[in-house]
């Protein structure tokens, strides 16, 4: 599957949680006993779908590090085991219900299938697994502003911040090596003017 059409299933899957959810909970005000601020059932959604998409970067970099020698993935795929934790402390704080899946398994159809191809693909030659890190950064990035946009929930909004600023720095990693090994990658989520205002700032610490 393309990716572009794999985003729009994920949406729709999405949907489906979201309209899941509404069914068969009945706690959607509860408010945040640290915070005190409710969450609605798309954040909780959102929180869910974002917790295995970092999975999918961590579980993937954990692959293709065992793979190839690349410092990159070293480094990354410790990066996403934080991304992970920080989301899930927020769906813990609201006690949301949940299950994290073993390594290379997805409960979201979606995301298996990006991880398999990501595999597949990953061991063909070293500027594949990079291509990959970027095009996962790129749909990571994306995914987060979209969420971000969609939600007034401050502590929400501050995880997936902090996730983004993980994932531009991520970006700019891949697409350095990859111009090391003469290769362009190009966005593929992004917009050309969203991707090169990322690539050509410096790299930031984030929170
Ligand atoms: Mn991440
Ligand atoms: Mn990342």
């Amino acid at each position: 599957m393309k990716p572009s059409n794999l985003k729009q299933f994920g949406w729709l899957l999405l949907l489906t949680f979201s309209v899941g959810f509404l069914s068969s909970c009945s706690d959607d005000d509860t408010p945040n006993p640290i915070t005190g601020q409710s969450i609605t059932e798309s954040d909780k959604s959102a929180l869910l779908f974002m917790l295995e998409e970092e999975k999918l970067a961590r579980d993937t970099y954990f692959y293709l590090d065992s793979v190839w020698s690349i410092n990159t993935f070293a480094n990354i795929k410790l990066s996403e085991q934080q991304h992970m934790d920080a989301v899930e402390n927020l769906i813990n704080s609201y006690s949301i219900s949940y299950q994290i899946q073993p390594m290379g398994v997805f409960k979201d159809t979606l995301l298996q299938n990006f991880y398999n191809q990501f595999i597949t693909d990953g061991v063909q030659s070293n500027i594949n697994a990079l291509m990959i890190g970027a095009t996962i950064e790129d749909l990571d990035i994306v995914d987060l502003r979209e969420f971000i946009a969609h939600t007034d929930n401050q502590n929400l909004i501050a995880v997936f911040e902090n996730l983004e600023c993980g994932s531009r720095n991520h970006l700019r990693s891949f697409v350095k090596d990859l111009e090391k090994e003469g290769a362009k990658y190009t966005p593929q989520f992004l917009t050309p003017i969203d991707y090169d205002l990322i690539i050509n700032s410096p790299s930031a610490p984030c929170n």
